[in-house]
Formats: C-alpha cells, sequence, structure tokens
C-alpha cells in the first residue's frame, strides 16, 4: 500500500489517495509527512508526465498535465496562456504549445499564486509575455510562502518572472477577436483567486475555485476558507449557462454546469455535516472517524485530497 509517490496519470501521489481511502487518520507529523510527498509528488509526475492538449472553441486550447489544467487562446495577437504549470514540465510544454501554431505566447495570466500554476513563469517569463494576475499573487510569489496544510515553504519568484499587470477587483483584455475579463472572488481557495471568461466563445477558466468531480485543497495559510470557496462556486454558477465549458483548476479539463453545481452542492453538504459535528464539540478525530463526507466519497475522494484531510480542511473554517 505505502509506495511514495506512485502517481495517477492526473498527477498526484496515490499512496496519500489510498492512506485516506483506507479511513487512516494521520497524527499531526505523518500528515505533514504526506503533504511533503504530495508537492515533490506533483513536481516529479509534472516533470515526466505528457501534455494532453484538448481542442475546445474558437481557438481555445486547454493543456492538461503540468499541474494546474492551463489554457490558451491562439491567434494573430499570439498565444494567451491561463496559468502556467509547473518548471520542470518545460520540454513537454514548449512541444504543446508548438502544435497549437507557430505564434509567441504574449501574455500570461496566473489564476492564483500556487506553485502547480505559476511556477512555470520562471521559464515563460523568457518569452517576454505580459504577465497579468491579481496583486495578492504578486504579493505572494514576491517572499517566502508557508502552507500549513502541505508542510512546505515555497520560495519567491525571480523578479523577472513576477506578474507586472496587477489589478484588485477586475481587468479586461481583448485579443485575437475574443474578450477576456478577469475578475477577483474575493477570498476563496487563497485570496488571490480570479476567474477568467473568454466572453464569446463562452469559456470560463475557474482557477482552483473548481476542482471538477475531487474534493479540493483550501489554503487557509494564505487566506483560503471553505465559507469563501462556497462563496466562489456559487459566483461562478451565477456565471454561466449550460452552453458554457467550464475549465477547472484541476480534475477532468473540461466541464459544464452540472459538474459545477455537484462541486458546490457537496462542499456545502459537508460544510453543515461537519459544522453540526463541531457544534457537538467533537475533536477533528472524532469527526473524521464520523465520516461527514461519506455520501460524497465514492465520487470526491478518489484523488489527491482523501475524505480526512478534506474533512479537516473544512473543520478549519467552520
Ligand atoms: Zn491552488
Amino acid at each position: 500500500m505505502k509506495s511514495p509517490h506512485r502517481l495517477s496519470r492526473r498527477g498526484f501521489c496515490l499512496c496519500c489517495v489510498s492512506a485516506a481511502a483506507a479511513g487512516a487518520w494521520l497524527t499531526p507529523r505523518q500528515a505533514n509527512a504526506e503533504a511533503l510527498g504530495i508537492v515533490e509528488g506533483i513536481k516529479a509526475e509534472a516533470a515526466k508526465s505528457p501534455i494532453a492538449i484538448h481542442r475546445l472553441r474558437d481557438n481555445i486550447s486547454v493543456l492538461e498535465g503540468s499541474g494546474g489544467n492551463v489554457a490558451v487562446l491562439n491567434g494573430p495577437d499570439g498565444k494567451v496562456m491561463v496559468d502556467a504549470g509547473i518548471a520542470v514540465s518545460r520540454p513537454q510544454m514548449e512541444k504543446a504549445l508548438a502544435a497549437l501554431g507557430p505564434e509567441p505566447v504574449t501574455h500570461l495570466i496566473n489564476t492564483h499564486w500556487h506553485f502547480d500554476h505559476a511556477n512555470g513563469n520562471g521559464w515563460l517569463h523568457e518569452l517576454g509575455p505580459e504577465i497579468v494576475a491579481h496583486q495578492n499573487t504578486a504579493k505572494r510569489l514576491t517572499t517566502m510562502q508557508r502552507v500549513e496544510d502541505w508542510a512546505y515553504d515555497f520560495e519567491p519568484l525571480p523578479a523577472a518572472a513576477l506578474p507586472k499587470v496587477l489589478f484588485a477587483d477586475e481587468h479586461g483584455l481583448q485579443l485575437n477577436g475574443t474578450t477576456l475579463n478577469l475578475r477577483y472572488f474575493g477570498p476563496a481557495h487563497t485570496d488571490s483567486d480570479i476567474g477568467v471568461s473568454f466572453v464569446e466563445p463562452d469559456i470560463l477558466h475557474t482557477g482552483d475555485t473548481f476542482w471538477n468531480g475531487v474534493y479540493p485543497f483550501i489554503d487557509y495559510s494564505t487566506g483560503g476558507s471553505i465559507d469563501g470557496s462556497i462563496r466562489a462556486a456559487e459566483t461562478n454558477l451565477a456565471r454561466v449557462t449550460e452552453h458554457t465549458i467550464i475549465i477547472p483548476g484541476h480534475g477532468r479539463p473540461v466541464s459544464n454546469r452540472a459538474e459545477l453545481q455537484a462541486f458546490r452542492d457537496m462542499l456545502a453538504g459537508i460544510r453543515a455535516n461537519v459544522a453540526a459535528l463541531k457544534k457537538q464539540k467533537m475533536s477533528l478525530e472524532a469527526i473524521v472517524a464520523a465520516k461527514p463526507t461519506a455520501a460524497y466519497d465514492a465520487i470526491f475522494g478518489q484523488f489527491v485530497i482523501g475524505p480526512a484531510l478534506f474533512t479537516k480542511l473544512v473543520y478549519e473554517g467552520v
């Protein structure tokens, strides 16, 4: 059962998944060791994983295999990337970008500061794109960041790789005949999350405010919370229709409103269950043992964030 860094195609450490699926509760020391395995495991997997290209509509594609799902809008104005993936996948990412056409990368948008979305800035900035993000993303990437639930310290990015075009609430771009609308969620998964709407093609990249079909990570160390995550899911629901193609931060990369609704309902359902148990003054360990996620585990509990860890993440915020 215990084979460290045994990874799924989708880039996460299956040893953690199996521990969670077995209902094992980890001591803080063990949990930290497992969490450390997650970050290193994600990097190791990205280093060797091929990048799959999913073509959507109006010259927009999703690249899957380097941390978070990366969207690319291509055209005469150059390539516009939403998220950068992880730097170790540079050879595969270069190959995937070349497969979309010879146009240079002229714009790079970071949906938030996490390494599996912004670490690739470290090489992509050499191509000279304008790098756009919420102001908190730049702030987080400028200094060392400790993520307690991953027991990990993230180094800052070099100055040249930092986003330079920053905004607080909303930012617009008009490129390749497409209107891009970038909007801040407020604190949600972190304190730096934005969604990116491609208006005419009706495609929304949610960043990590939506993990399709899997329990999400919530980063309390940098401003995330369960309530912020639920609010962001509801904001996303209000912005999409049955026609919208939704690109989640993680999970199956081409999604829709029904799957987003299921994700929001899962968050709200587990929040209610955990809050009710915490109100009875039950310990975290007892709450995990009571399996407040049970109704959702078969669908959402099969990935990097297992039922026990997700219960802890909800417990922290209710
Ligand atoms: Zn994230």
